[in-house]
């Protein structure tokens, strides 16, 4: 059984081993152990990882934005409101599963996990 790439199996939220079963129980949940080949996923924890990704991709987003459309149409205040809201939900809520996955996937692949100590 030849390993899916991290980049493959984390971005279509995938089992990093066997690239068949889920790597997700929910939304954003990881599944305690990938369905079709039994892996566990219980070592690998990617944390606020994702999030801190997602925060500066977006905000850069959001950034570029705002400053686009004030300089180029000079809209009022509550015309930014209405576009930047759904915006930023849209496209944070469109990111952080592939980011998730993606952390996953590489944590997995190198097995990184925390550091403890020999004895
Ligand atoms: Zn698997």
């Amino acid at each position: 059984m030849d390993r899916p790439s991290p980049f493959e199996a984390g971005l279509t939220g995938r089992c990093p081993k066997c690239g068949e079963g889920p790597m997700f129980s929910g939304v954003l949940a990881i599944a305690p152990r990938c369905e079709m080949c039994g892996t566990s996923f219980d070592n690998a924890d990617v944390g606020d990882g994702a999030v801190v990704f997602a925060l500066f991709i977006v905000g850069f987003l959001a950034v570029v934005l705002l400053m686009l459309m004030q300089v180029a149409f000079g809209v009022p205040w509550w015309v930014h409101l209405i576009v930047q809201v759904p915006f930023i939900f849209g496209v944070s809520i469109a990111i952080l599963r592939p980011l998730k996955g993606l952390l996953f996937a590489l944590q997995f692949h190198h097995q990184a996990e925390e550091a403890r100590l020999d004895d």
